[in-house]
């Protein structure tokens, strides 16, 4: 009876002590952080988007690996695991809350590795939500957000092939990783943000 109990507060410290994890991925301008801003306001969960931790990263005087993350960035290629993983478990730490809403990340098998060997044992992983949208969509998308000033060195036509690249080439086999585990929920990402938002809310609802 003694041992039953304490095995079970044993493990519902475990369980508590682990990190909710949903990682949100798609295409570039697929619209992931535009839906992740939406669910932190209505579901109270924290938005980690690995390309803003990166760009942080690279924006901070004497960052030792600042130039690297650029010339990733601009060529539309995928920074060494261990950078991305460290930001991000260094954002989880310091946050109060423990729901995470991991946008842009895992990207590639090196990513997927590196953080099932870093973090795999921290996460209760909820889901892969995945913002399905044809290239053609995405890619007018990111067109306009540079042309309205996003200020990114890789919302341009050539960064932007690159991306899309490494998207059909490294990510979507991560995604379809995840589908043969039953984990990713597809969503249509073409329509307006608030149409989307309607097809999201259930998830987490
Ligand atoms: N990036 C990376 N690892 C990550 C996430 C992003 O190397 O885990 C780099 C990569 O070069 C990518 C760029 O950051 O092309 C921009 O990523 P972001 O997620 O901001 O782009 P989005 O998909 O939102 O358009
Ligand atoms: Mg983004």
């Amino acid at each position: 009876m003694l041992v039953k109990r304490l095995l079970r507060g044993l493990q519902s410290a475990i369980m508590s002590d682990k990190y909710n994890v949903a990682f949100v991925l798609g295409g570039p301008g697929a619209g992931k952080g535009t839906q992740c801003e939406k669910i932190v306001k209505e579901f109270g969960y924290v938005h980690l988007s690995a390309g803003d931790l990166l760009r942080e990263e690279r924006a901070k005087p004497g960052s030792e690996f600042g130039d690297m993350i650029e010339e990733h960035i601009k060529n539309g290629t995928i920074v060494p695991v261990e950078i991305t993983c460290s930001l991000l478990e260094r954002a989880m730490k310091n946050s109060e809350k423990n729901d995470f809403l991991i946008d842009g990340f895992p990207r590639n098998q090196n990513n997927l590795e590196g953080w099932n060997k870093q973090m795999g044992e921290k996460v209760n992983l909820k889901f892969v939500l995945f913002f399905n949208c044809p290239l053609e969509v995405c890619t007018q998308r990111c067109l306009d957000r540079g042309a309205a000033g996003s200020g990114r060195s890789d919302d341009n036509m050539e960064s932007l092939k690159k991306r899309f690249d490494t998207y059909m080439n490294a990510t979507m086999p991560i995604i379809e990783h995840y589908e043969a585990l039953n984990l990713v929920q597809t969503i249509d990402a073409t329509r307006s943000p608030e149409e989307v938002f309607e097809d999201v809310k259930p998830l987490f609802s």
